[in-house]
């Protein structure tokens, strides 16, 4: 049995620190195990009790019959090391730890924690912290959640995989009173061993789980995340995660929390939309959406149909789906006249809302409305308002809706105006996804769209195997390289740079400025100062004959403005006629190289204008990055410039993206800004460079050029 298997559907449970007093927490999971009706060896260990519930209690683990296949740990304190200890030492393969107080509290917790670790040896663990596990779909509970005090366990095809052991209890009750089911329910707290990842990785092979819901605080290790969430899509099975820690506030919270590494919210955004991962923008979306896709199908376009009995409450959908970019189309005209030949007082069935009055729902009525509008070639998707009238009748809709939705491959879905758990439960249970909110019913719709969408997940082209050769060594001297040095380093990886030239004194400057063609730039060289122009150090479209002026002039303003005497002067091509972009990159705290594309100028800093990728970024990836800028559409033609080469920016993204790559760790900091990105088939141009390397590099020290003679 794969080891998982073991710890989810176990045929033997022992309980350590079982209580027979089913009102405290100790009490609970021997209580559930019976309840819910497991049928394999139950094992208490208590040396207070002979035993409990009708089963033997044995008074140390080292009593045990046999090594069980899972262990409940409920001590608290120091006890439960020594407990995970003793479980390990008798073979028992894996331990659910409840108590808290380890990595979550600190230094010492942290300590604590390890020890734990070490006294599992090859015993998995789950937790500790955690609430446990719930195997719904074969009636196994492993957990002390209150939330399981309910009667009954709806069964589903949605498996929750928590790092909070509340919120797990908080979706498990919410869910259960919306009858929406799951098949597997994991809390995974401080994750001391078995993490999130391992989780998703098993549940890829669980036929009970369709979908895979994730609440996240943060992930311990991004790449078995990135492997496990590509499995998942690969075997069709659509991932969606909730991530807290969107603010400050919320990130401190969390690392209290179960001790996760807090990493930048945008960069976990970037990771969700690289593998595929459709992410829960608001709590209630991490039910929402997985209720959606549980009815296992996609929304193949964006054309929406409504159908309603009450004006105010369609107005309030047909909105929402607007705002999130969902079409409402009015039907076609054979719909609309096969709708009109049923000669409904009132209604107004050639547009969208397709209002059918209250005349329209009666139940044969309302069935050959949901027939017509779910076979109409004109939507992809149907969305029905259930009103007022609902709460008086709920089957008079209710019945026809669940019978149409079953019959129709595409989504169909309930939107409930008024307050009636008991109509919204009845259509979830009978697998019509309802909402009690017009923006969860479209934020569902909207995940159905994403799923729809072949995402190209494929890591094959994230990589083009570039490597630092020889010569780079020289260029790659630890500490802040100079922008002719940078751009060396760029074009060595495929990135075009203006073409330019080193020169020591200004006489020099002007001899070879005079060998371009046309006015030049001219910036002074320096290792030193990271913004020239901020110092002075920039003269933009020089005529070849005052260069050597420029020189003295720039030198002078340099000197003054930063006490640093330029190394060199760099003449360089002048760029016309581009738009200017930042790319770059930086280490995430927790999610590693994050490359950053953004508009030039202010844009990036004064909009937020940017958009990120984890490496390696494949070109897919990058042609995403471009067309997420808000501002992309001054690289599209906006009011009659130039369309931009944006094949050529894409691939040099995806060449940025393999130097830092396969410069790895010892690159600190690199940004080109600007990268010049001209018309169509004119490609890009780094005019500026900045790359930071870390100290520890053993190679030769040296500068391209002499120290200037002014
Ligand atoms: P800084 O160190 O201040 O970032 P840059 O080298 O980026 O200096 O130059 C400042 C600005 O000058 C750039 O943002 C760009 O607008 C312009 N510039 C720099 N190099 C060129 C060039 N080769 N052609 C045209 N404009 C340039
Ligand atoms: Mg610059």
């Amino acid at each position: 049995m794969k080891t998982l298997d073991r710890l989810l559907r176990p045929r033997s449970v022992a309980i350590v620190g079982a209580s027979a007093d089913t009102a405290k927490l100790t009490g609970r999971p021997l209580a559930y195990l019976e309840k819910y009706g497991f049928t394999g060896e139950i094992y208490p260990v208590n040396p207070r009790y002979e035993g409990i519930g009708g089963h033997r209690c044995y008074p140390e683990i080292a009593a045990l019959p046999q090594p069980p296949d899972a262990a409940i740990v409920l001590v608290g304190g120091a006890k439960v090391t020594d407990a995970v200890r003793q479980l390990a030492a008798i073979g028992t393969h894996a331990a659910i730890v409840l108590a808290s107080g380890f990595g979550e509290s600190g230094p010492d917790g942290r300590a604590r924690q390890d020890e734990l670790k070490r006294a599992a040896g090859t015993m998995r663990i789950l937790g500790p912290n955690t609430i446990g596990l719930v195997n719904v779909s074969e009636r196994i509970v492993l957990s002390a959640s209150n939330a399981l005090i309910t009667d009954e366990i709806v069964e589903g095809n949605i498996a929750l995989v928590s790092q909070s052991g509340g919120i797990l209890g908080s979706l498990l009750s919410r869910a259960q009173a919306a009858g929406i089911g799951f098949s597997k329910l994991i809390a995974t707290g401080n994750e001391c061993d078995l993490e999130v990842a391992d989780f998703i990785d098993h549940l890829v092979d669980d036929a009970a789980t369709k979908i895979i819901a994730l609440y996240l605080e943060g992930l311990r290790n991004p790449k078995a995340f990135q492997a496990a969430v590509m499995r998942a899509h690969a075997a069709g099975k659509p991932v969606v995660a909730f991530k807290v820690g969107r603010s400050e506030s919320g990130a401190r919270s969390v690392v209290s929390h179960t001790g996760a590494l807090a990493g930048s919210d945008a960069a976990y955004d970037a990771l969700f939309r690289q593998f595929g991962v459709i992410r829960a923008e608001r709590y209630s979306d991490l039910l929402d959406i997985p209720l959606a896709l549980s009815c296992c199908r996609t929304l193949k376009g964006r054309r929406l149909a409504i159908i309603t009995s009450t004006g105010g409450s369609a107005s309030l959908l047909a909105d929402a789906a607007g705002m999130a970019g969902l079409e409402t189309p009015p039907p076609d005209q054979v719909t609309a006249a096969k709708l009109k030949a049923l000669k409904i007082e009132g209604a107004t069935l050639d547009r969208n809302p397709i209002d059918v009055t209250l005349a329209g729902v009666k139940s044969d009525t309302f069935r050959t409305i949901l027939g017509l509008v779910t076979a109409s070639p004109s939507y992809d998707a149907v969305a029905v308002v259930l009103g007022s009238s609902a709460l008086r009748e709920p089957e008079t809709a209710g019945a026809p809706l669940r019978e149409r939705a079953a019959a129709s491959d595409k989504p169909v879905v309930g939107f409930v105006s008024p307050d009636a758990p008991y109509l919204l439960r009845t259509l979830n249970l009978a697998g019509v996804p309802t909402f009690a909110a017009p923006e969860s019913c479209v934020a569902a719709l909207a995940a159905l769209r994403r799923a729809g969408e072949t995402t190209r997940i494929d890591c094959a082209d994230r990589s083009s195997g570039a490597t630092v050769t020889g010569d780079m060594n020289l260029s790659l001297r630890p500490g802040v390289l100079n922008e002719a040095d940078s751009k060396r380093l760029f074009a060595h990886f495929g990135i075009p740079v203006t073409r330019e030239i080193v020169a020591k004194t200004p006489a020099k400057a002007e001899a070879i400025a005079k060998t371009f063609a046309g006015n030049v730039v001219i910036k002074a060289l320096s290792c030193e100062v990271l913004h020239k122009s901020e110092a002075g150090g920039v003269a933009v479209n020089v005529a070849p004959e005052n260069a050597a002026r420029v020189c003295a002039q720039i030198a002078e303003r340099f000197v003054k403005a930063t006490q640093h005497k330029p190394e060199g002067f760099l003449v360089q091509e002048l760029v016309i006629g581009g738009v200017e972009l930042i790319l770059g990159f930086h280490h995430d705290a927790q999610l590693g190289p994050v490359i950053l594309l953004g508009m030039g100028g202010i844009a990036a800093e004064l909009y937020h204008d940017t958009s990120l990728r984890l490496v390696p970024v494949s070109r897919h990836d990058a042609l995403e990055m471009i067309n997420e800028l808000k501002t992309s559409a001054l690289l599209n033609g906006f009011r009659g410039s130039p369309i931009a080469d944006s094949d050529a920016l894409a691939n040099a993204i995806f060449a940025f993206s393999n130097m830092v790559e396969a410069i790895g760790g010892e690159l600190q900091e690199a940004e080109i800004n600007p990268l010049f990105v001209l018309p169509r088939g004119r490609g890009v141009v780094a005019a500026d460079g900045v790359v930071i390397v870390r100290a520890g590099r053993s190679g030769p020290v040296e500068r391209v050029s002499e120290e200037v003679i002014l």
